[in-house]
């Protein structure tokens, strides 16, 4: 064994030990959380993580950050191979991966553009950071540490670059006598093109030394550096892969269900770290502090209390926090009187605004850019169920609505017993599955769909599109009850699950096998978790179904009916991010002669909320500028005639950012049936 094994070897065992000791502390705090199975569907989690993870597809959506961090992270994963070689070479002097042969050519070309890549990365990070300060990265309490971050990878990669900068000016590079007269690797395969460009600028005399100092620095940098990712909010390297594996598949943000027969459970939601699946401790190790989420949150960027990061990092600060001392615990250890006081601060209070809970709108716009696919949504839902259900503490606005639930179906204040009058308003009859029950399609209409005034009149559109394409349909009328989404977006599971079991019920006793909606979010609800109560159904929205009537020839446009309008169209949350149907409404649009369609700045997977989903329809918007008028203000940005919605809920909100912007009078809000309805052949 030689003198530089003899030194690297307790090093060596030491790093792994307490590494090792680390990863097992960080396991025992998953072990607190509750169960849930993230190991279904392997083939399609695979897909995901070389998506997500490997191609960095999420963080490659913005387009100036995002080949920065992505060069990172690939640059890091070639240089895990020069890292196994480093400690290879340290173990024994004769070791390296050129028996790898051609691979170690790659391996060690790409080694050496991506050591100059990173070098290049972090000097731009660090631009970005303290010279341009860009806003979502002015983290209180971050900057030293994230300055020692880039300074640390700096070196790591610096000093990779000039050991193999010296190895090619060392004598004989397979047979090699260094300063200690130890080396002796083979790198007959290695080609490494920008170390071999600078390697001139080294004299064969200093090269062993070079290579000595630089090695030893960047093996104790590297081995410093893993151990000290757990304690570090870079532990983000080592469980976002596993992160991306584990979490949700789509649809996103579908929650689960709580089943009340259960009598042995005692808390419903989210109190404290416990109360969440070990999942969701796993996105609080796995936050990488970007703050991608924030910055696309309409409640934060309009002035809100909620910061979706905020959230995240206190679901991570307190599993820190609390979970050493819930072990002591469970080992019948006695806490001390400065453990207790931490053991009894509240998550949601102490660490966590409740009021955050309640500005949000379950847009999912932060689960959708979030790169290591954390799941801001269902956590802060599940606190909202343990603030409902167990300490009865919500925004009282929404009182009503659940009485109005409770005892009219409806979270307006009509009775049910005239849920069907719009038809009654149709020139043509409509059917209820009683009258018809042979229907091919049941049309769910809504709350809004049945009771809004100008809801009304898009039941009314599609309706009559129906008929005009002979669709064999019939709705519910009064055996149709609120689906129940703003009951569970607001965390009152508890009456969520009584509607839903009631509809599934009603449905499943008229054998339903296909539903249409002009809702997305009953639509979203219908087809994503209606199955969690045993309600199976092929789900459309209206303008799917309306897609389908056109491109089988059952409705025809009209090519005589020429527009002349301009038209902005509003992407529902519900509709595109959560269900990912952005394409079926703006192929009708664009079916209709003479209509121009613009694209807002933010649409599509970036699009903006109205504000009124989650529940936040019936909730008062005080603080900072209302989300539905920083959206009609984009959506009117073009100037159009025309804004064109798919959603009941924002159609209201889009309508009342019109009339705020004193454009009523010049812009027209339409749903995408009462467009198509002007335009196809009777
Ligand atoms: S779902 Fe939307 S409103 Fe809620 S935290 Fe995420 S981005 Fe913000
Ligand atoms: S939750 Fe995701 S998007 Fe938000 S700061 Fe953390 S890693 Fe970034």
């Amino acid at each position: 064994m030689t003198t530089k094994t003899l030194f690297f070897l307790p090093i060596l065992f030491i790093a792994f030990g307490v590494m090792s000791y680390s990863v097992l502390r960080l396991l025992s705090y998953l072990k607190l959380g509750k169960p849930t199975n993230r190991l279904n569907n392997i083939f399609q989690r695979i897909g995901t993580t070389f998506v997500v993870a490997i191609g960095q597809s999420k963080i490659l959506r913005d387009k100036v950050a995002g080949p920065l961090h992505a060069g990172i992270f690939w640059g890091f994963m070639i240089l895990l191979a020069s890292v196994v070689e480093a400690i290879l070479e340290g173990l024994h002097h004769s070791w390296s991966l050129n028996f790898l042969g051609p691979i170690y050519s790659i391996t060690t070309i790409l080694t050496d553009v991506f050591c100059a890549l990173i070098i290049t990365a972090t000097f731009i990070a660090l631009w970005r950071r303290y010279i341009s300060k860009i806003k979502r990265l002015q983290v209180d309490g971050e900057k030293v540490e994230a300055a020692m971050i880039l300074m640390t990878i700096f070196t790591i990669v610096s000093s990779l670059l000039l050991q193999n900068i010296a190895r090619i000016q060392m004598p004989n590079v397979t047979g090699i006598a260094n300063i200690t007269g130890q080396m002796n690797g083979d790198y007959s395969w290695a080609f490494r093109p920008i170390a071999m460009s600078l390697a001139p600028l080294v004299s064969p005399e200093i090269a062993p030394m070079l290579f000595e100092i630089t090695w030893w620095i960047h093996v104790v940098l590297v081995l410093a550096f893993m151990n000290y990712l757990p304690f570090s909010k870079h532990l983000h390297v080592l469980t976002s892969v596993p992160n991306v594996f584990l979490g949700p598949l789509k649809p996103t943000n579908t929650l689960t269900a709580i089943d009340f027969e259960d009598e042995t459970i005692e808390q419903y939601g989210a109190k404290d770290i416990e109360d969440f699946t070990w999942k969701t401790l796993l996105d609080g190790y796995t936050c990488t502090h970007c703050g991608r989420c924030t910055s696309v949150c309409p409640a934060n960027q309009t002035g809100k209390v909620l910061d979706p990061r905020g959230i995240i990092v206190a679901i991570h600060d307190r599993t820190m926090d609390k979970a050493p001392l819930l072990i002591k615990q469970q080992q019948g250890k006695e806490l001390t009187e400065a453990e207790q006081a931490i053991f009894d601060k509240k998550l949601i209070g102490d660490y966590i605004d409740p009021q955050a809970l309640w500005d949000c709108t379950t847009c999912g716009a932060c689960m959708q850019e979030c790169p290591v696919n954390i799941e801001h949504v269902p956590a802060i839902v599940e606190m909202r169920r343990n603030l409902i259900m167990m300490e009865a503490e919500f925004p009282q606005e929404l009182q009503p609505a659940y009485s109005n639930i409770e005892n009219n179906s409806t979270p307006w204040a009509f009775p049910q017993s005239d849920r069907a009058n719009w038809t009654q308003e149709m020139e043509n009859p409509v059917q209820t599955a009683a009258e018809n029950p042979e229907f091919d399609v049941l049309f769910w209409v809504g709350c809004a769909g049945s009771y809004d005034e100008r809801a009304k009149k898009t039941t009314k559109a599609f309706a009559e599109l129906m008929q005009i394409a002979g669709v064999n349909f019939a709705i519910l009328g009064t055996e149709e009850h609120c689906s129940a989404d703003p009951a569970r977006r607001s965390g009152n599971e508890f009456l969520a699950n009584s509607f839903v079991t009631m509809n599934v019920e009603t449905m499943n006793g008229y054998n339903v096998s296909k539903i249409v909606t002009t809702c997305p979010h009953c639509f979203n609800t219908l087809k994503n978790e209606y199955p969690q109560f045993g309600g199976n159904y092929d789900v459309q929205h209206h303008t799917q179904f309306i897609y389908d009537l056109i491109h089988t020839g059952k409705l025809l446009i009209d090519k005589t009916t020429v527009s002349s309008d301009t038209l902005s169209y509003h992407d529902s949350c519900y509709l595109g991010r959560y269900n990912d149907e952005y394409y079926s409404p703006r192929a009708l649009l664009t079916d209709v002669p003479g209509l121009t369609v613009l694209e807002v700045p933010r649409s599509k997977d970036k699009g903006l909320c109205c504000g009124a989903g989650g529940a936040r329809m019936f909730m008062e918007e005080t603080v900072g500028k209302r989300v539905n008028i920083e959206r009609t203000e984009e959506l009117l940005h073009n100037e159009p005639t025309v804004i064109a919605a798919n959603c009941p809920f924002c159609m209201t909100m889009v309508t009342d950012g019109v009339k705020a912007a004193e454009k009523i009078d010049s812009v027209k809000i339409k749903d995408i049936s009462e467009i198509m309805l002007e335009h196809v052949k009777r």
